[in-house]
């Protein structure tokens, strides 16, 4: 399976004009989780303007249930690839200030979906 995800990928990545490809490199073996991989898993509650494409508004408000927040890397939309900390503490600080400041006051969507 690593093989053909990979051979996909690189075919991929020559078609993208300007991207400079290295030689693809499928994993061969079992699956190793003692050998880094990542540490830096982010995704599954996308934070977003477009409630067809995202699960929470820029709050971290879920668009359908809007007491519900959501906080933690699980709002990135991708893998930034670099580390996420900062930005997931920048985005708790911003979602625990409209909580605070607009939805304790008025509870209710933030935005409009
Ligand atoms: C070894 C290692 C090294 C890393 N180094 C760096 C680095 O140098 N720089 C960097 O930016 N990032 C680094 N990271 C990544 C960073 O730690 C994570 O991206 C970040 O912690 C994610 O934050 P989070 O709030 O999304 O999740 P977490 O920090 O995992 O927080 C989730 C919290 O939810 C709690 N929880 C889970 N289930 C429940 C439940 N049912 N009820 C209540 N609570 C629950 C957990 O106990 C946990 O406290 C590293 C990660 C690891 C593992």
């Amino acid at each position: 399976m690593s093989a053909f995800l990979t051979d996909k990928a690189a075919a991929m990545g020559r078609r993208i004009r300007g991207v400079r490809t290295v030689e693809p490199a499928p994993g061969r073996g079992p699956y190793d989780a003692t050998v880094y991989q990542t540490t830096h898993l982010t995704g599954g509650a996308a934070t977003g303007a477009d409630p067809r494409t995202s699960a929470v508004n820029r709050f971290g408000q879920n668009w359908d249930v809007p007491n519900v927040f959501v906080c933690g890397s699980a709002l990135f939309p991708q893998n930034s690839a670099y580390n996420p900390t900062g930005t997931v503490g920048a985005m708790a600080y911003w979602a625990a200030e409209a909580i605070r400041d607009r939805y304790a006051r008025a509870p209710g969507p933030l935005l409009p979906a």
